[in-house]
């Protein structure tokens, strides 16, 4: 686990990195964010040209937005997103302004998403990805939160990727806080990005 220290917080954000033969990453996180991705690559060893993927669970900008700016860095990687979030990874231009109308200032410590090169791009709702010595990574569309969200296990330790399909662990308090559901359940008209 890499901590991405966004806006200078520590155990908020993190990127997961996962060694196989082939070197799989687990959310971008925020654009903001990535010069600490990539410093704390270089301090567990691992070369940018090895990384194969980097794997979003959805295009919020807390987890996705920063995967254009990271693949200028990863000259050999490809995104794993979910097909309706595709769209916007390679034209962020309507992410942008929504996630800047629902987060407030907010965005701005995440900063803005740079386009992802359409062909860098795997689209995937379910599927496993081989990650060499017989390990696997295993894919499954996970929506609720929004309609984009995936979740990926390895076959390391059988740990799970849920984004925020299944809320956030605050371990000071022992408690799972949800997640918001998709903005058409909250009744209030925000436009964002489901
Ligand atoms: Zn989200």
């Amino acid at each position: 686990m890499v901590g991405l220290e966004t806006g200078g917080f520590k155990n908020l954000i993190c990127s997961y990195v996962i060694k196989g033969k082939k070197i799989f990453l687990v959310e971008s996180g925020p654009s903001n964010s990535i010069p600490n991705l990539l410093s704390g690559l270089k301090e567990i060893d691992v070369k940018l040209e090895d990384v194969e993927y980097v794997a979003v669970t959805h295009i919020h900008l807390d987890h996705g937005g920063g995967a254009g700016t990271l693949l200028k860095s990863l000259p050999n990687a490809k995104v794993i997103v979910h097909p309706r979030g595709m769209p916007h990874l390679v034209d962020p231009k309507r992410l942008w302004p929504s996630s800047q109308n629902v987060l407030g200032f907010v965005s701005e410590i995440f900063g803005k998403p740079e386009p992802v090169p359409k062909e860098r791009i795997i689209p995937v709702t379910e599927g496993t990805f081989d990650l060499g010595h017989g390990a696997k990574l295993y894919v499954t569309e996970t929506v609720g939160h929004a309609s984009h969200n995936l979740s990926f296990q390895e076959s390391f330790n059988g740990g799970i990727f849920p984004g925020d399909a299944a809320g956030t662990y605050i371990p000071e308090f022992d408690v799972v806080v949800p997640t918001t559901p998709p903005p058409s359940l909250l009744g209030c008209g925000i436009s964002f990005i489901r």
